[in-house]
């Protein structure tokens, strides 16, 4: 039997009906770290029309089958999707829409907050999304390159191979002499039909 780790990107949210990044067009630019440093409520505004996307959507097939069994993931996407399916093992590797934070005394607020204030009721400071901006380091690269080195199959969903980041995974899985399959069209289809052939007879 095979060790299975996923790697999935927005094109696997896509059925769910989060947009992807390119369907967001210039909205892409605009997280940023330094677009956040000089312009907050703009920035802001953009990352509570993705938390409202985010909490009306709900888990597809794909999200599905990698839960049911219990396939250790590596995601890209802040939906928390894989979450809601019930996979327990999930790495966020750009964070998520949960929480927002207070870098100077550390304390978190639900990101709701931010439709009231986008300042720390405790000290004033700017709160901090919970989300890895462009310009920003991956605080979770190497538990993402331990997760998918302890697998002998890497199925990477729904990616489109232009982030740096996606392409240094593949290539390290590749090295390291694990097998890559990748499904990019119709994920929460092809998805349960390769988990059920990769897991037959079991
Ligand atoms: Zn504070």
């Amino acid at each position: 039997m095979h060790k299975i780790v996923a790697l999935t990107g927005a094109g696997i949210s896509k059925a769910s009906g989060i947009p992807t990044f390119e369907e967001m067009g210039d909205l892409r630019d605009k997280l940023s770290r330094r677009y956040f440093i000089s312009n907050p409520e703009e920035f802001y505004r953009i990352l509570s029309t993705m938390k409202q996307n985010i909490e009306k959507a709900v888990p597809n097939a794909a999200h599905n089958a990698l839960a049911q069994y219990g396939v250790p993931i590596v995601t890209m996407n802040v939906d928390g999707l894989h979450r809601k399916a019930g996979s327990k093992e999930v790495i966020e590797i750009h964070g998520n829409l949960d929480w927002v934070l207070c870098k100077k005394c550390g304390k978190k607020y639900e990101f709701n907050w931010v439709r009231n204030s986008l300042y720390c009721e405790e000290c004033g400071d700017l709160l901090e999304p919970d989300v890895v901006l462009y310009g920003d380091q991956i605080p979770y690269y190497f538990n993402a390159v331990e997760m998918i080195g302890s697998a002998d199959k890497l199925l990477v969903v729904g990616t489109s191979f232009y982030t740096s980041t996606v392409n240094d995974l593949v290539y390290m899985a590749r090295r390291a002499g694990i097998t890559v399959d990748t499904i990019n069209a119709a994920a929460e289809v092809e998805v349960p039909k390769y988990l059920r052939n990769n897991h037959g007879g079991e």
